[in-house]
């Protein structure tokens, strides 16, 4: 073992009580002490804050971490005093007189780590502070902000790379849990670190299991699923909006589940109450939007439940990565059906934006929506997004209970066939709902109102469940064989590649669902 190997092995145990490192860090640090710039990718709870704090114990001077996350700071430095490491922060939360302390101190020499939030950094006097001390490295944390494309996005994040122009010497090493190829490229790109050594774990999570099962009553199928299987555990669900949020949360709590709120609405005492007894009290169970969640750390969260579809992989798979970062099982579960695609899609045409960004939305729902209807491993899936290979996981929903696919291409020609019929026929365009009932052929007031009876098309589906219906449609509008229409509210239009299915040149293969899973939320292997 070199001298610069026992060094950063002593700080281990030393300082933080750890036998070994984990992973790439070893590695990591060896780099960054060296004077290296690194661009480190490791899912949640890898071990990242070990691969900038241990360089910066080691280098001379203080290691300047940038980080969003003002909520956690005092944490971050209340962790590290206890074992030792003098750490300080500078943020808006902080009065004056506090603010010149830390900054005497980082000037004397007296801070092994400073935490400072981006748009502080960015400030003169705090550039000017900086060029007065010694730093022995620069961290940036959560560098995924960086990116345009993702829902963390933060502006001040684009202006780092001052960073390498004022102080080129100083080693920087950037840090996420967000792994697309894309994404790291552009923080590469952006941050200036062209040069910088790429370190890319692995993004499994072996002991998270995944599940999506289709919706039906989400509410109900989600009380289900904690009651069975996580009945006093800890848990995270995520909806898509305020309102859907507070009345889960209300739900849950009616029928004796811990559960708390937390979004974008609530004062910020409520939301800093909310996640303090999330973090410190058993068996509460958060729901929340995605405001929710980045840089916590809480090893015993059991799972992660998202009662509406997630806008990407890349925000799915660090949603459903809070849970088990104990290493313990844990179950991601998603619940998603015809509405979500519907309502995403929907979104997605009437976002600000130009064609290019909406193109990319899409592409981004697409990955989801294909990540929902596959058959084979949901990992498999999951980690291709990454660029990762992998083999069947044999702990996911399709490894444990393989989905039967069928050959829905006649099915599919109905239903498109009823579309381009009501809009050439007679210049009418339906919802889902409404389809349904006509190729099931249900004599429903609105059927007779329009007098859809006489329809060629009335009942030629009769053959096949309102479910089975909806999961044709949903994978249709999946693969954009179908279309959410541009005026109309909900209601459904051919696209350019519905021809192909409607002249009999492709085959399509559905998967299909367990009724009994969309019963219960359950699927029969748990
Ligand atoms: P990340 O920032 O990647 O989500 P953290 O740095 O917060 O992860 O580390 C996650 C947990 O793993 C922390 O509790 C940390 O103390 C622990 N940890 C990190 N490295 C090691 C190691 N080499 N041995 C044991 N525990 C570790
Ligand atoms: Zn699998």
């Amino acid at each position: 073992m070199s001298a610069a190997e026992k060094t950063i092995l002593d700080t281990l145990q030393s300082v933080f009580g750890y036998e070994s490192f984990r992973g790439d860090q070893q590695a990591i640090i060896e780099h960054v002490v060296g004077g290296g710039d690194a661009l480190v990718l490791m899912p949640t709870g890898g071990g990242k804050s070990l691969c900038y704090q241990i360089p910066a114990l080691i280098r001379a001077g203080t290691g300047v971490v940038v980080s969003p996350l003002i909520a956690l700071m005092q944490d971050q430095v209340d962790a590290l005093t206890e074992l030792g490491v003098r750490a300080a922060f500078l943020n808006s939360t902080q009065d004056w007189h506090t603010a010149r302390e830390v900054e005497q101190a980082f000037l004397t020499g007296q801070l092994d780590l400073l935490y400072v939030a981006p748009e502080r950094l960015l400030t003169e006097r705090c550039l000017d502070l900086l060029e007065r001390g010694t730093i022995a490295l620069f961290a940036i944390d959560e560098a995924h902000c960086v990116s345009q494309w993702g829902h963390d996005f933060r502006p001040e994040y684009l202006e780092l790379s001052i960073l390498s122009e004022r102080w080129p010497q100083v080693p920087r090493i950037a840090l996420t849990a967000t792994a697309t190829t894309v994404t790291r490229r552009e923080i590469a790109h952006r941050l200036n670190l062209d040069g910088a050594r790429h370190f890319v774990s692995s993004f499994d999570r072996p002991n998270i299991r995944y599940r999506i099962i289709e919706k039906a009553e989400v509410k109900r199928q989600l009380l289900h699923f904690i009651q069975t299987e996580y009945p006093g555990d800890c848990g995270i669900v995520y909806a898509l909006s305020r309102a859907r949020v507070e009345e889960t949360a209300d739900f849950l709590c009616q029928h004796g589940i811990a559960a708390l709120p937390y979004h974008a609405g609530l004062s910020a005492t409520v939301r800093a109450d909310n996640q303090a007894r999330f973090l410190r009290e058993d068996g509460r169970v958060i729901v929340a939007t995605i405001a929710f969640g980045m840089g916590i750390n809480k090893p015993d969260v059991r799972f992660v439940a998202h009662i509406d579809l997630p806008k990407s992989v890349e925000g799915y798979y660090q949603e459903t990565g809070r849970a088990g970062r104990d290493g313990l099982p844990a179950t991601a579960w998603l619940a998603y059906g015809l509405q979500d695609v519907v309502q995403l899609r929907r979104m997605i045409d009437g976002s600000a934006g130009d064609d290019l960004f909406r193109r990319r939305l899409g592409a981004q729902l697409d990955a989801m929506l294909g990540l929902c209807e596959t058959v084979s491993c949901r990992r498999q899936r999951l980690l291709a997004y990454f660029d990762q290979t992998i083999e069947p996981c044999g702990n996911c929903d399709t490894c444990l209970e393989p989905p039967q696919a069928w050959d829905g291409t006649v099915a599919a020609q109905k239903i498109l066939s009823t579309v381009y019929r009501l809009w050439r026929e007679r210049g009418q365009r339906f919802g889902a709902g409404h389809l349904i009932d006509i190729v099931r052929g249900k004599t429903t007031e609105r059927i007779k109102q329009y007098d859809h009876q006489t329809l060629s098309v009335f009942g030629v589906g009769a053959d096949l469940s309102d479910q089975a219906w909806r999961g044709v449609l949903r994978q249709l509008l999946a693969q954009s064989l179908l279309a959410i229409d541009h005026e109309g509210y909900g209601t459904l239009a051919l696209t350019s590649a519905s021809r192909e299915v409607l002249k009999g040149e492709k085959t399509l293969m559905l998967r299909r669902e367990s009724e009994k899973q969309a019963r219960t939320g359950r699927s029969t292997a748990a």
